[in-house]
């Protein structure tokens, strides 16, 4: 459960009084899971890389941690929250302000597409927490308006968006303004969160972190332990291939997936009258059926299952060491819960993508997003690997 703590409360962290006042006050009584592991760790100067579903907290997660390192009576820039949006900016400096109304900082926001000028008045005063989106803050920093030599707390929310290639250039340049260090690690400390880590973040993580604390509250689907391959082959020749697949691999059960209702019964059909046992399930079907196909599956009463993406979450069915992805997936996230498994059960398994003409851009590009190999199928594959 998302929401179960180890029952820690916000007084066992030993924050300053006036902060447990505005976190009272925001109504929060106990610390969200994410905030009780990040939290102290963040208290003690480490940097963080931390992972949580959406909705869980992790805004506070950050903003008390910098909250509570915050020198009111140094008039500079202590902290810099960066987010994707002007809308999240807003919402983000809400927070800081709610959980800091008694520590008597100030908090500045600022964002692309509003007034240089304003900004640069409102920084005639004191600012203590900067919140705001990567192109502006470049921008600030630049031209010597904004100050950052004191500015201990690097934030980045959205950690998964703020790294895309577009800002990724921009955050490294915004990040020469911070203060360096005269040993070990950085100057400053940073904070990630984002609700998933694509290959952007760890390579960002690994220039610029400081042996970062990793937290992780998702389920997480891992490619561990899953070899992929892919077969080249031409729309027509798919039915083809799955059947010399069906006579060469020793299949315990399978998972077969096509990208449409009408392919998953088509398919399955055909896969019925190669003469091998097969069930399917999709999302138009009523919701009693599927259950049964899947309850039946899972007992091993057959051996194939063709199906669309509907049932694709949460699959862990251990006898599963075959998985074929008749049709290529659209996203990496899809192919991710096809084939990716809760990593806590250690079990081999491959998968085979079907590629045709049309998918070749996409193989590569989910290849790179999810950080994975997807090889050239050989013409035998090794048993102990499945
Ligand atoms: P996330 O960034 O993980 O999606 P948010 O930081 O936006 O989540 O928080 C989601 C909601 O939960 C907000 O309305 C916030 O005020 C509330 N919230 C956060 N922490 C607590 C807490 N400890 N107790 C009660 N409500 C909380
Ligand atoms: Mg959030």
């Amino acid at each position: 459960d998302v929401l179960s703590t180890k029952g820690n409360t916000f007084e066992s962290f030993h924050l300053k009084r006036e902060l447990l006042m505005g976190i009272f006050e925001a109504g929060f009584e106990k610390p969200s899971p994410i905030q009780e592991e990040a939290i102290p760790v963040a208290l003690m100067g480490r940097d963080i890389l931390a992972r949580a579903k959406n909705g869980t907290g992790k805004t506070a997660a950050f903003v008390i941690p910098t909250l509570e390192k915050l020198k009111p009576k140094v008039n500079k820039i202590q902290a810099l929250i960066l987010v994707p949006t002007r809308e999240l900016a807003l919402q983000t400096s809400q927070v800081v302000k709610t959980l800091g109304a008694h520590l008597g900082i100030q908090v500045m926001v600022t964002t692309g597409g509003t007034s240089l000028r304003d900004d640069i008045m409102r920084l005639h005063d004191p600012v203590h927490v900067l919140v705001g989106t990567p192109g502006r803050v470049l921008d600030l920093a630049s031209r010597k308006l904004a100050e950052f030599d004191e500015c201990r707390m690097f934030v980045m929310d959205e950690a998964d968006k703020m790294l895309s290639r577009e800002f990724k250039n921009i955050i490294v340049q915004i990040l020469k303004f911070f203060p360096r260090s005269s040993s070990d690690g950085n100057g400053y400390q940073s904070l990630l969160f984002s609700a998933t880590f694509p290959l952007a973040v760890k390579s960002f993580m690994e220039e610029h972190l400081y042996k970062p604390y990793e937290i992780n509250l998702m389920d997480e689907l891992t490619l561990k332990g899953i070899t992929q391959y892919y077969a080249f082959v031409e729309e027509k020749q798919k039915l083809h291939c799955l059947n010399t697949l069906f006579s060469k691999l020793q299949i315990n059960q399978s998972i077969i997936f096509c990208n449409s209702t009408n392919r998953v019964e088509l398919l399955s059909k055909k896969i019925t009258e190669l003469d091998y046992s097969c069930y399917y399930s999709h999302a138009k079907m009523p919701q009693a059926a599927r259950n049964k196909v899947f309850h039946e599956f899972r007992q091993g009463k057959v051996r194939n299952l063709v199906c669309s993406d509907l049932l694709t979450r949460g699959i862990d069915i251990q006898a599963v060491n075959v998985v074929v992805n008749f049709d290529f997936p659209k996203t990496a996230e899809t192919y991710l819960h096809r084939i990716g498994r809760s990593g806590r059960f250690g079990h081999f398994g491959i998968a085979i993508n079907l590629i045709n003409w049309n998918d070749r851009f996409n193989l590569y590009k989910i290849e790179q997003e999810l950080g994975t190999e997807i090889k050239p199928i050989p013409a035998e594959i090794d048993k102990s690997l499945y």
